[in-house]
């Protein structure tokens, strides 16, 4: 078979089917030296210097992350907030940003701070709404567009491609948090995004182990370069041990994400017709408000975030803090995208100014059994109502 058209889940598996040089091993060496050694001559023939800007620990996660998503290159960060933030101090002062209302919450107040510090021009906007982007794009100001789909905690989708479009003949560029989506089941710089960006410490990594964060991009832009300055002299890289880990963890991206996306979707449907359930907002209802969007954009499942709005007495927020309180299996916890299922109060956690209606719980679906994932919820929603 020839290897430059195996299927992207075979290289994940075999993250590229690499060979270490010096040993044979299948798996690679972790490379901890900070430092090269410089020639007799003075050169540095090695083409490495210093470990800020070059490690070959993380070479093959980059290159495995830069063909998963098609791209032209990736780099590895210290974490998804360190990725995100590079694309915006690549930035000068006086641009104009347009980013959605519904997105990761740290990274929407971080943008509000800096913002104002570094003199960006952020507005806020319904990314989903593509109207609204035509209307919001000052041409000639705005240089860059943020979307994240589906976008947390409401799983909001936007259209990837009609949104690059009317991007596109501005002269925007258009970086996509593509976390919860993963390359398994959407590839956003096929539809038209300049770079997408993973918090790789949720599904890339996928065992709640390890904190990383990776840009992709579609081709060597200035833009690319600035960023790519700005991790060398800003220094936000992985540890050598983190990137191999995320590397170990790539390899079994595929039947992860896919066991995710099968168990989110049963237990979606489970409960959108629960008695003791006001809502399921989940990408893969037929009745979700983006559902033919995602469908369009999304391949082999809708991911494995949905969140669930409880029924009960007012604003329903006792019921659902008591519904977390009541599971014995899933985890009480933040974060998303391992193997374990973890449940979360979010608007106890997004505080003032959150899109998370007070009876919203956000579920992060792992890989286990379907059945006992439901059986758990079920005794910890009619639990909740005594
Ligand atoms: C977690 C997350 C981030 C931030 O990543 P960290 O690794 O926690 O810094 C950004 N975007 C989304 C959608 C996330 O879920």
């Amino acid at each position: 078979m020839d290897k430059k058209n195996v299927k992207p889940a075979t290289i994940a598996a075999q993250a590229l089917g690499w060979i270490d040089d010096e040993t044979r091993g299948i798996v690679a060496p972790i490379h901890t030296s900070t430092t090269y050694i410089r020639d007799p001559d003075n050169q540095y023939r090695s083409g490495r210097i210093y470990a800020r800007d070059h490690n070959p620990s993380f070479d093959q996660a980059e290159a495995v992350i830069t063909a998963l998503e098609g791209g032209h290159a990736s780099l590895l960060f210290a974490s998804g907030m360190a990725a995100a933030t590079a694309v915006f101090q690549a930035l000068a002062p006086g641009d104009h940003v347009l980013a959605p209302k519904v997105m990761y919450w740290s990274l929407r107040n971080w943008l509000m701070n800096f913002a104002a510090h570094w003199g960006l021009r952020i507005e806020f906007i319904d990314m989903a709404d593509p109207a609204e982007v035509r209307r919001a794009i000052q041409p000639g100001h705005t240089k860059l567009l943020w979307i994240e789909t589906p976008a947390n905690p409401l799983w909001t989708i936007t259209d990837i491609e009609v949104t690059c479009g009317i991007a596109r003949a501005a002269g925007v560029a258009v970086v996509v948090d593509s976390t919860v989506a993963t390359p398994v089941l959407s590839r956003p710089l096929s539809l038209g995004a300049e770079i997408v960006m993973h918090a790789a410490t949720k599904y890339l990594n996928g065992h709640s182990d390890v904190v990383a964060g990776t840009l992709t991009t579609r081709e060597g832009s200035a833009l690319w370069l600035r960023i790519k300055a700005i991790r060398a002299q800003i220094g936000g890289i992985l540890g050598p041990f983190e990137a191999w880990l995320l590397t170990r963890g790539m390899r079994t991206l595929f039947p992860r994400v896919r066991a995710s996306s099968a168990s989110a979707q049963a237990i979606a449907e489970h409960f959108a017709r629960h008695p003791l359930v006001e809502e399921v907002l989940y990408p893969g209802l037929i009745d979700f408000e983006g559902h033919a969007v995602a469908r369009k954009q999304m391949v082999g499942g809708f991911g494995g975030m949905l969140s669930i709005r409880v029924r009960g007495d007012g604003n329903g927020e006792r019921a659902a803090i008591a519904v977390a309180a009541g599971v014995n299996l899933w985890k009480r916890a933040t974060s998303l995208g391992g193997v374990e299922s973890l449940i979360e109060h979010r608007a106890s956690v997004e505080g003032p100014g959150t899109p998370a209606p007070s009876n919203l719980l956000r579920l992060s679906v792992g890989i286990e059994d379907t059945s006992d994932l439901i059986a758990d919820l079920e005794q910890a929603l009619v639990k909740a109502q005594k």
